[in-house]
């Protein structure tokens, strides 16, 4: 979608009647497997530039579903993410949100808030990693310190909300060592994860695991215990990773596709 001032963002309809919406132009959080930072950050989004991606597709579509997961660190537009959420639920809309975590105050808050889901992106088990991942986000120590203190105390109905990602990369995440300390993490939260295997992006050269370790590393995470989803075929299409379809526009309009390594 292009916005007023001639920005880019990406909204996606899945599963039929689920819309996933932007938060920002751009992002700061700077993952280099995702296409969305690639850029750097631009601006945060209005509400009305987020109710206005839902209005436009559920005019076409009814849409039942509503995630904050596209294009930006919702908790860095925290203030407009909180009104998108309640916005969604007057209309019952589910909302929900994926987050990189920071900044780890609001993430607190978030742990007890009323929507229809919270997905935290960890994508590592250990810190080295995790600033290789996720480099502008908290550490795996502040992320971890804030979910062993809050989870406990959450509603057992907040608890079934959340869940922790995992996103497979082959030479950077993939290793048997780097599960196992994931692992050993998250085992005390009792909390659901979800595994996906990388979908490439323009911007970058970083691949997959492929269905083999994917497979592998999933029986990893069951056999020692933890509840463990996989990505949906939708997430595995072509044009299926983060902020992909802004970069193929972007590169059709002969902008420059900045490769993030
Ligand atoms: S994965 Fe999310 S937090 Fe990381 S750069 Fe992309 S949009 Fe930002």
């Amino acid at each position: 979608m292009r916005l007023g001032d001639g920005a880019l963002v990406e909204s996606v309809l899945y599963r039929g009647d689920t819309l996933c919406v932007s938060s920002q132009v751009g992002c700061a959080v700077g993952c280099p497997f995702c296409a969305s930072g690639a850029n750097g950050f631009g601006r945060n989004l209005s509400l009305d530039e987020l109710t206005g991606q839902v209005e436009r597709i559920a005019a076409l579509h009814p849409i039942v579903r509503a995630t904050v997961s596209g294009i930006g660190e919702p908790l860095h537009n925290d203030r407009v993410t909180r009104a998108f959420v309640d916005w969604c639920r007057e209309r019952k809309i589910g909302p929900s949100l994926t987050t990189s975590g920071g900044p780890v105050s609001r993430l607190r808050e978030w742990l007890h808030m009323h929507h229809n889901g919270l997905t935290i992106s960890v994508h590592s088990g250990t810190e080295a990693t995790r600033a290789r991942a996720v480099p502008r986000g908290p550490s795996l120590i502040e992320l971890f310190e804030a979910l062993y203190a809050e989870v406990p105390r959450a509603t057992a109905s907040r608890r079934k909300k959340l869940a922790l990602a995992y996103l497979l990369i082959e030479g950077l995440n993939d290793t048997d060592a780097e599960i196992d300390a994931f692992i050993a993490r998250v085992q005390p939260l009792g909390v659901m994860i979800h595994l996906y295997d990388h979908n490439p992006v323009p911007t970058s050269a970083l691949q997959g695991v492929g269905g083999e370790r994917y497979a592998a590393v999933y029986r990893r995470m069951t056999e020692a215990g933890l509840r463990v989803r996989m990505s949906s075929r939708a997430r595995l299409e072509a044009n299926g990773g983060c902020g992909t379809l802004v970069a193929v526009q972007r590169s059709r309009e002969g902008r420059s596709l900045p490769v993030v390594s």
